[in-house]
């Protein structure tokens, strides 16, 4: 980038790179936990149906409070990856054409604008 600070900090260009960057770390921190409780309660799911313990009365209710419990985090998480994991340029989700969201894009796949710095995946 070429621009100077005074221009940087004056004029307000939309830096998709940075805005981007910025929403993308809210979003994972708002809804990782909701990602690993989802992911927690399948894994639970798995113990209650391996293990033998309990009534299968408790088993079955045990399993019912799990899936619900993942379907809402679950939820959560897409609505929150949805809400603030958006490209500042055009406001879209950006998902490919296979309809998944890329981690750290580099690009909008809608938008084409720069999302990212080339060789900065993840830090
Ligand atoms: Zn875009």
């Amino acid at each position: 980038m070429r621009r100077s600070k005074d221009e940087a900090s004056s004029a307000v260009p939309l830096d998709t790179v940075a805005e981007y960057q910025r929403r993308r770390r809210r979003a994972t921190r708002l809804g990782a936990p909701f990602l690993v409780l989802a992911i927690c309660c399948a894994l639970g799911l798995v113990v209650v149906f391996n293990v033998e313990m309990g009534s299968g009365e408790l088993r079955v209710n045990l399993s019912i409070l799990l899936v619900i419990v993942a379907v809402v985090s679950w939820i959560a998480h897409v609505y929150i990856e949805g809400k603030y994991n958006r490209c500042p340029n055009c406001e879209h989700v950006p998902m490919n054409a296979a309809g998944d969201v890329p981690v750290d894009p580099v690009n909008c796949p809608r938008c084409g604008a720069r999302l990212r710095e080339y060789g900065s995946l993840f830090f």
